[in-house]
């Protein structure tokens, strides 16, 4: 069955986004509907705001609303140390674990061959451009535990090998196949204090 007009418009809308199924969008476009018109308001002037006013940072990739993100800005975190993550979202994930206080770097994605993601489509070469200076010594491969995060950091750490830096990767005990954020705190922490170096 389908609505009219922007009802419908409103349910087609929501079923396109990641996680919201044709029942979900459903509801959320009632629960709109029936929502009073200040928070409705308020919903849709924050949706324009991320558009807006949320980049990624100039030098690691991290969403944020200045040139540079906090953790970059932060004078107290490592410089010497990068994890290297897939998304914005993995940068929380780490944090959460509170095992880590360097700096990140955010690729925007992973090595995948079937979806037509090469190293070109990554923030790889930025990647490469931060380790030129010889201010980092130990790179952490923190990229999801499944194939395409594998296959990353197998590339990465033949890409960086005659650089001469650690290369570590996350301990093993991260449920594979998965995201690095499903991951609890304490397994990822665990994974982190217990990386191991790549060879
Ligand atoms: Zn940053």
């Amino acid at each position: 069955m389908m609505f009219e007009g922007a009802i419908q418009d409103l349910i087609d809308e929501l079923g396109r986004l990641p996680g919201v199924g044709p029942k979900g969008a459903q509801r959320i476009a009632f629960y709109l509907l029936a929502a009073e018109p200040v928070d409705v308001e308020r919903f849709a002037a924050t949706l324009r705001r991320v558009k807006d006013e949320v980049r990624f940072c100039r030098i690691c990739g991290n969403v944020t609303e200045t040139d540079e993100c906090r953790i970059c800005r932060d004078p107290r975190r490592d410089p010497s140390v990068i994890c290297v993550v897939e998304e914005p979202k993995d940068v929380l994930a780490v944090e959460r674990t509170r095992e880590f206080r360097g700096r990140y770097h955010v690729l925007g994605g992973a090595i995948s061959p079937i979806d037509g993601v090469g190293p070109d489509d990554l923030r790889v070469r930025e990647l490469m451009t931060r380790l030129a200076d010889g201010t980092i010594t130990e790179l952490i491969l923190a990229t999801d535990p499944n194939l395409e995060g594998e296959a990353t950091a197998t590339y990465l750490s033949r890409l960086v090998k005659p650089m001469g830096l650690i290369v570590t990767r996350l301990a093993s005990g991260l449920p594979v196949g998965g995201d690095l954020e499903y991951a609890d705190e304490v397994t990822l922490g665990r994974a982190f204090s217990g990386r191991r170096q790549v060879d």
